[in-house]
């Protein structure tokens, strides 16, 4: 008998809830995580939403997608709460709201009014799963006092705002706890990197043997695939962040605030995050110069109260990227699949999509609605 059901090479965000899917449905499970620098959900943002601000409705399948992700946030914490309730309440997830702003810039002003022409019908709203009117705000410094005084804004009441590091942890937490509870399930955790061989999966000395391998390694997956003679297209993008503190103010149910240029400001209860850089330089995941004057450039634009806000700390994260802004998740040869691709969108996407790779790969037919995110699709390796 093989040592494993399932082994999960790569533990973000995608692996560790591949993790909790496996051994909710009785599985041994490994998971296999290397540590490397530069892993995506620990800098990720942490902007939940069912609205792209940038690809309008191009594809409804991907609108479907992240409406349905979006909504699987509520019944994931609700599980998440009653495996661990020390883990509740706001500091993992919260519904804020989404404050998209606009200044002058008729580029931005054009995003604006496509935004609000998307979600002014009631079929538009339900498309995205947006049930409240989005709200126009002509005073968005009573969300945001910091913010400059001439842009405009629009709110949309269905966004929410994670902390992807804590989540992470979480859905480990659970899934330990359920593989000590279920007869069946294991759930072993293995530092170090995970090579696949003709035999099984090789970490350090040990070679372990499973009826599945899962490739849950984010920006990583084309080189770790590339070994074994599959070709997968993804590559890495770097994000920088920083992050910042406001004295005496309470910035834990602050909207986020989002512009369709790409700057953004999420509010929690001891930080703001600013964001993000997106910068094509491989496999490099050092915070650099010119990306943290980019970040803080962009962030004091919006809003040039934050001027003297304290520096916290700054963040960095490789981005899984395809050439088509679309995720891979599928069988890519017999036994091997993959879940990756998930760019921007990973803490949003990243709890359903692991589970249903997960489901996938332990025997389950990958439902119809994920078939555009099949890993065989013509890609460029460019962007
Ligand atoms: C700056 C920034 C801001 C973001 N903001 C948001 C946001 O607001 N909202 C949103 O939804 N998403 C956001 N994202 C995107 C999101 O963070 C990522 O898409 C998501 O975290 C990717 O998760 P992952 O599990 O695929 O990859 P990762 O989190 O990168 O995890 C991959 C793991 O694989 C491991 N690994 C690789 N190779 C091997 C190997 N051979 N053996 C063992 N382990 C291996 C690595 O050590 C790593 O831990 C942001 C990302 C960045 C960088």
């Amino acid at each position: 008998m093989a040592d494993f059901d399932l082994i999960i090479i790569g533990g973000g965000i995608v692996g560790a809830s591949a993790a909790l899917a496996g051994v909710r449905r009785g599985a041994r499970v490994a998971l296999v995580d290397a540590g490397l620098a530069g892993r995506a959900t620990d800098a990720g943002a942490g902007i939940v939403s069912p609205v792209a601000l940038d690809r309008g409705e191009q594809r409804p399948e991907w609108t479907a997608l992240i409406t349905e992700c979006v909504g699987y946030y509520q019944s994931l914490l609700a599980e998440l709460d009653a495996v661990d309730p020390t883990g509740a309440g706001s500091a993992t997830y919260e519904q804020v709201g989404e404050l998209v702003v606009a200044g002058d810039d008729p580029h931005e002003q054009a995003a604006l009014d496509a935004v609000a022409e998307r979600l002014s019908t009631p079929a538009g709203r339900r498309a995205h799963g947006v049930t409240k009117p989005v709200e126009i705000v002509d005073d968005v410094r009573s969300y945001w006092p910091e913010l400059r005084g001439d842009l405009r804004g629009l709110f949309i009441t269905e966004v929410g705002r994670v902390v992807g590091s804590r989540l992470h942890n979480r859905l480990l937490t659970a899934a330990r706890r359920r593989a000590q509870t279920d007869t069946a399930a294991t759930l072993e955790v293995i530092p170090g990197a995970g090579i696949l061989t003709s035999t099984g999966v090789r970490v350090g000395h040990r070679t372990l043997t499973c009826r599945a391998v899962l490739f849950a390694t984010g920006a990583w997956a084309a080189a770790d695939l590339a070994a074994y003679g599959v070709e997968v297209a993804v590559r890495p993008i770097r994000g920088q962040l920083v992050h910042l503190r406001l004295d005496g103010q309470q910035t834990g149910m602050r909207p986020v605030v989002n512009t369709p240029g790409g700057g953004y400001l999420l509010g929690f209860d001891d930080r703001i995050v600013a964001g993000a850089t997106h910068e094509d330089v491989g496999f490099d995941a050092r915070v650099t110069a010119g990306g943290q004057h980019a970040v803080l450039q962009a962030a004091l634009d919006l809003a040039p109260g934050l001027s003297a806000a304290t520096v916290l700390e700054t963040r960095v994260g490789l981005r899984p990227a395809t050439s088509d802004g679309l995720p891979l998740v599928g069988e890519v040869a017999p036994t091997i699949h993959v879940a990756t691709g998930l760019g921007a969108w990973g803490l949003t996407l990243g709890p359903l999509l692991g589970e249903l790779a997960a489901q996938h790969a332990l025997g389950d037919r990958l439902p119809e609605r994920l078939a555009f995110l099949d890993p065989g699709r013509p890609l460029s390796k460019e962007s």
